[in-house]
């Protein structure tokens, strides 16, 4: 069994290895675009590839200035575009062939197998990379395994990072589950995820606010005139705010999904592939769907046991009695008439995609088990009394 991870790491260059990495991605961008040049001729092959650097590398000697396993690694990039132009072709689109790199576009090369090492040194991290010295990396977390690969990049605004390919095998145990520590979690809008043990965790993101700037950067690029400075300035603008957008949706994801798994053995979630969200703005909704998506990726490799159930009715059904309450998006509150269950539909949401997760099991008993203390036993005017409470505290009484 092997088992891959990648971890990526800011990079600190000084100036003149800022200008090696630069001058290592330049080169790899003019290899490569050797080879599109060859491609026109036919399909190539590793191999041939591999016998068209050597040939180059006669012709122009300055080339061994540079990690050789790099250059070679050029080939896998062809070889991917390549294979997956005959895949479109094959599905019958039309295709052409591949295209020049430009300058701006290429901002990766790779040391594969060799020319890396990892040093401490005090408390600093470097990463030695052949060719180029001992780069100061910032090291946020350890590095298990052997390293395989490292994948260095340079940002759209200009930060250097390095992705480290970790080959993190180990025997395979078989992680012991207690259904007993299951929970069901719906994402939403209006709490980014509410789970059935009734915690919400509110929308990390005031999305109106976050992206007020970025549509202003992105306003300014659109004045500016193409190929201008300024609107070179204006896009290196816009690319930051992204970036730091990016961020901080990443590190809200990433400890949510550290506490789930931390605190449960199995999670159960909706199955977004069928979209029953809120409508939003177009910029917004797209930001959303796709931070649910990455949030149950780190979910599903972080907890024990994830198990995607379908969205169907989790929100009209009572899942106190099975009554259908149907409501449109604006109500908040699930209003059961007839058993008179009064709690926030979210919650009435999770609960469902609890039971339904435990259903797939053949588990349904042990929902009592699972569910709150007082979603049991209170009786129903209690529960109603205490909801249109909270109802009354939060402002949402009709
Ligand atoms: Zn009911």
């Amino acid at each position: 069994m092997t088992n891959i991870r990648n971890y990526k790491f800011r990079l600190y260059p000084n100036d003149s290895q800022q200008n090696k990495l630069q001058n290592n991605l330049a080169v790899c961008r003019w290899v490569y675009n050797k080879f599109v040049e060859q491609t026109k001729n036919g399909f190539l092959s590793r191999n041939d590839m591999n016998y068209i650097l050597t040939e180059l590398k006669q012709s122009e000697s300055w080339l061994y200035q540079y990690h050789s396993k790099m250059l070679q690694m050029v080939s896998t990039q062809i070889e991917g575009s390549e294979k997956a132009l005959i895949e479109l072709a094959k599905k019958g689109h039309k295709t052409g062939q591949l295209r020049f790199a430009r300058y701006r576009d290429y901002r990766t090369f790779t040391y594969n197998q060799s020319g890396y090492k990892l040093e401490t040194h005090g408390d600093k991290t470097l990463l030695h990379l052949s060719k180029i010295g001992y780069v100061e990396i910032r090291r946020h977390r350890e590095i298990p395994g052997i390293i395989k690969q490292v994948i260095v990049t340079k940002s759209k605004s200009g930060k250097w990072f390095a992705c480290l390919t970790c080959d993190v095998s180990e025997p395979l145990t078989i992680p012991k589950i207690s259904f007993a520590k299951a929970v069901g979690i719906d994402v939403g809008i209006k709490s980014f995820a509410y789970d059935s043990n009734g915690h919400s965790t509110p929308n990390p993101l005031n999305l109106k606010k976050m992206l007020k700037p970025l549509v202003r950067a992105q306003r300014k690029v659109s004045r500016r005139k193409k190929g201008s400075n300024n609107r070179l300035k204006a896009i290196l603008h816009m690319q930051r705010i992204h970036e730091k957008i990016a961020n901080r949706r990443k590190d809200s994801q990433h400890k949510l999904s550290a506490a789930y798994a931390k605190n449960n053995d199995v999670v159960f979630a909706e199955d977004l592939k069928i979209p029953n969200m809120v409508k939003n703005h177009k910029l917004a909704r797209s930001i959303m769907d796709s931070s649910w998506g990455a949030f149950l990726q780190k979910l599903e490799y972080k907890c024990k046991l994830l198990v995607k159930v379908s969205p169907r009715n989790t929100t009209i059904d009572c899942f106190r009695c099975g009554n259908k309450v149907p409501k449109s998006l604006a109500v908040r509150i699930h209003r059961c008439d007839k058993c008179n269950l009064v709690i926030d539909r979210d919650y009435n949401a999770s609960i469902n995609i609890l039971k339904k997760g435990l259903e797939m099991f053949n588990l349904s008993a042990k929902i009592d088990s699972i569910l709150p203390q007082e979603l049991r036993e209170l009786t129903r005017v209690e529960i109603s009394m205490r909801s249109r409470k909270h109802e009354e505290a939060t402002g949402l009484v009709r």
